[in-house]
Formats: C-alpha cells, sequence, structure tokens
C-alpha cells in the first residue's frame, strides 16, 4: 500500500516514519516532506505545495496511492479532504466544515457552548469598541485572540487593559488578515495545559497517550512562543480518571455535536486542555490535526500499527478496533532550533552528528531541513526533534539530551530543561 502524507513537519517525519514500520506499507511519499523523509528508506519526497490539490491528486491517482495522511491544518481549512475525496481518494483528516473546529475560534466556541463543553467564558466580537469596552468591564488579565489561523500568533494574553487594547486594535487593523475579522475575548484561565489528541471516525472517538508541550523560547517557560520547544507522553497530570472525564465531557460531546451539524468527521480531534489547580478540565482551544511536537513523543509509544487505526477511521469502524495498545514507559522530545528563533534566523547551515545520536539510542525526527547535494542544511527555525525513551521519565529525558549533545549546527539553541515539571 502506497501512503501520501502531507507536509513538512517534525510530525509529518514521525507519521512517515510510524507507518512504515508496517510491512503493508510499500511506500510513504511526503509532500512536501524535508530532509528526514528524503532520507527514511522506502520513503520519498513530491516537490509539490500542499494546497496543490489538483497537483496531489493528479500523482495520487496517476501512481496507485491508497491512502492521504493530511499533516498540516492550512489544507484541511481550505478544504483538502473534500476535493480529494471527490476524485476518489481516501482520505484522513477532517473536511473543510470539520476543520473550522481550528480555522474559526468563534465557531469552536459556539460549538463547545451548543454541546456543554467546559470551556473560558468569552464574547465574539466584530468592531474595536465594543470589544475594548467589554475587556474594561472584564478586567485584567484577560485573551484577546484573532478568529482565524495565525500560526500560533493570534492569541495575546493580556495583563493590562492597555496591552489588550493594543491587541484588539491590530487584529482589526490587519495584522493577521482575514483571521482578525472577529475578535474573540475571553477569561484567562490558570493552570497546567495538556493535550489529548484523539482518534475519530465520525461516532467513536479513542483518546491516545496525553502530552504535555513547552510553548515558549527560554528556559522556566518564558519569553516568547513558539510552535513547541519539547514535549512528553503521558503527561502524569492527565491521571485515568481526568482522562475518563474528558472522554465524557469533552470528546463524546464534541463529536455528537458535530455530527448534529451534519459534518462527518473523521481525523485527528486535538483538545488543548487547562487543567486548573483544583483539577477542574476547561478547553482552551480545539486543533483539527496531529500536534507537533506532541506527535513526536506519542507515536514512538504506539503498539498498534497505526496505519491499522488511521484505516479504521477512515472506513468508520474504529469501535469495532480491539482497545489502542501502548508500549510501557516514556517518551520525551527536546527541539533543536536556529538561533534567533522564533525572530530572524538563518537558514543554509550544515548540520552534523545526527547518525552519532542515532546510534546512542535517540530517534532524530527532522522538521526545518533539507538535503542540499547529500548535505543536510538547516531550512527553518525548528529543525530537529530529538526524541528519547525509557522504562521512567528520567530516563527518557537523559537519553533526549544525551543525544542531542552529539548534534551540531552553527547557532543551534535547545532548551535545557525540557520535562521540569516531571522531574520534580
Ligand atoms: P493561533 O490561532 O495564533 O494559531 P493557537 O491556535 O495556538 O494560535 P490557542 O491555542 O487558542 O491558539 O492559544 C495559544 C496559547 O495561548 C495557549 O496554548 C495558551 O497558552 C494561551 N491561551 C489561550 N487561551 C487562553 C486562556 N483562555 N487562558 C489562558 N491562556 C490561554
Amino acid at each position: 500500500m502506497k501512503v501520501l502524507v502531507i507536509g513538512n513537519g517534525g510530525r509529518e517525519h514521525a507519521l512517515a516514519w510510524k507507518l512504515l514500520q508496517s510491512p503493508q506499507i510499500e511506500q510513504v511519499i511526503c509532500v512536501p516532506g524535508n530532509g528526514g523523509t528524503a532520507t527514511l528508506e522506502r520513503c520519498q519526497n513530491l516537490s509539490l505545495a500542499v494546497d496543490d490539490f489538483a497537483g496531489i491528486s493528479q500523482y495520487a491517482l496517476e501512481n496507485g496511492v491508497s491512502l492521504v495522511v493530511v499533516g498540516p491544518e492550512v489544507p484541511l481549512a481550505m478544504g483538502i479532504t473534500d476535493y480529494l475525496q471527490s476524485q476518489g481518494l481516501m482520505v484522513f483528516g477532517p473536511v473543510k466544515a470539520g476543520a473550522q473546529i481550528e480555522a474559526s475560534k468563534a465557531w469552536a466556541k459556539a460549538l463547545m457552548q451548543e454541546a456543554g463543553i467546559p470551556t473560558a467564558k468569552a464574547a465574539v466580537f466584530t468592531e474595536a469598541t465594543a470589544a475594548k469596552s467589554y475587556v474594561n468591564s472584564q478586567g485584567i488579565p484577560i485573551v484577546v485572540k484573532a478568529d482565524g489561523l495565525a500560526a500560533g500568533k493570534g492569541v495575546i494574553v493580556a495583563t493590562t487593559i492597555a496591552q489588550a487594547e493594543t491587541a484588539i486594535d491590530s487584529i482589526f487593523q490587519g495584522e493577521f488578515g482575514s483571521a482578525g475579522n472577529f475578535v474573540v475575548v475571553e477569561e484567562c484561565l490558570i493552570g497546567q495545559e495538556v493535550s489529548v489528541l484523539a482518534l475519530t471516525d465520525g461516532l467513536t472517538i479513542r483518546p491516545l497517550l496525553p502530552a504535555q508541550d513547552h510553548k515558549r523560547i527560554g528556559e522556566g517557560d518564558t519569553g516568547e512562543n513558539t510552535g513547541g520547544m519539547g514535549a512528553y507522553a503521558p503527561a502524569p497530570i492527565a491521571t485515568p480518571e481526568l482522562m475518563a472525564r474528558v472522554q465524557t465531557t469533552v470528546l463524546e460531546p464534541a463529536i455528537a455535536c458535530l455530527r448534529a451539524r451534519g459534518i462527518d468527521y473523521r481525523g485527528i480531534l486535538y483538545a488543548g486542555l487547562m487543567i486548573a489547580p483544583d483539577g477542574d478540565v476547561k478547553v482552551l482551544e480545539f486543533n483539527c490535526r496531529f500536534g507537533d511536537p506532541e506527535t513526536q513523543v506519542i507515536l514512538p509509544l504506539l503498539e498498534t500499527p497505526l496505519v491499522e487505526l488511521i484505516l479504521a477511521c477512515v472506513e468508520q469502524r474504529l469501535g469495532q478496533m480491539p482497545p489502542i495498545a501502548w508500549k510501557p514507559g516514556a517518551a520525551a522530545t527536546v527541539v533543536a532550533a536556529s538561533g534567533g528563533y522564533p525572530g530572524k534566523y538563518a537558514k543554509g547551515e550544515v548540520i552534523t552528528g545526527i547518525k552519532e545520536a542515532e546510534s546512542s539510542g535517540v530517534t532524530v525526527f527532522q522538521a526545518g531541513t533539507q538535503l542540499n547535494q547529500q548535505q543536510l542544511i538547516t531550512d527553518g527555525g525548528r529543525v530537529l526533534n530529538v526524541t528519547g525513551i525509557g522504562a521512567s521519565f528520567p530516563q527518557a529525558i537523559a537519553q533526549a539530551y544525551s543525544g542531542i549533545k552529539l548534534i551540531q549546527f552553527p547557532g543551534m539553541y535547545y532548551r535545557k530543561d525540557i520535562g521540569h515539571r516531571v522531574l520534580k
């Protein structure tokens, strides 16, 4: 069976790597892929844009591709699934109507309210004056969000009224383009964030292992927000009791509400949760795809073949599958980023030491890399994810750090405190 994976991040390298562990997978083609997917055995890159739906469809139909797995949210929100399905292809990832759960925060909020899913109190605005007077009535801290996709930059946690008002103005003045047609102003929640990614076939929904990300660039969770600087799983804060509550108060109501709206949602539903100090759970956001870097710690622990789970979702028979099996132990990933990220950074720096790191036992999932005449060079902000697994968190984290120390490129930066919460 040939599978096409859409995307070029660490998440897509991990998806291709995991899919290829099943003998029935003959080949994985990554569109456009990165330096890591270019060098995986039985894997190749195809240089097409992720929004070139016609080109992707033509390639898949002419080359006997049986399944398309979509990594990023942007093509999902643009309707890649609807298009490829209309051409007769099998796709893992929700249709455009379902992807709104990530692509519009106002839409997601309305769905949560309708389904009775616990979430922060919020109001939606179409112009600045009303948004500002709401901010003034609520006080600080308060969260201001651009409605649409803004690559993680559209959320401002304001600690002063002035900050919130500036955020409202810049969103309405078009800083995030059409993502800023609406502004969501939301109560600021306190606690620990956990990512619960769940597989769904539109009827049944089953969670994967809970994971925790590290969004800030600096140690001690300080500095600017990033795409994620490291992660670990299974997150101990998400106890079996908490996961059971998430299943009945978040995941099942969400999928039932989507179904009631006539949306046949098959793919990943990712709930970004805030766990309050008293254990109260609220949804911060929903995403319509695998998380990055969470995927790089969840998939190495997955025992059930990924392709079987994906096919069960696409063919709407997830409810007939045995429980998802997991390897014992823990996984941790540390992201190596280009110096200057999430601001300006250089590209084209030569990367060395990956083979040595892999020989030490870690798995290196590549993200912003490119193969240039057989030489691996940097090509993005987040460059590599170095994943360690072990019987315990201290072992997994120690393995990831001893692996990353064997890798070099000019300007390489990584946080030294990934997993600080589980090491305490
Ligand atoms: P973008 O829309 O820019 O792509 P995103 O989808 O990642 O960003 P969210 O996940 O909603 O946006 O928010 C990003 C981060 O902002 C969250 O991970 C969390 O740290 C913080 N955040 C969002 N909402 C709240 C809230 N109500 N209270 C406290 N923090 C919040």
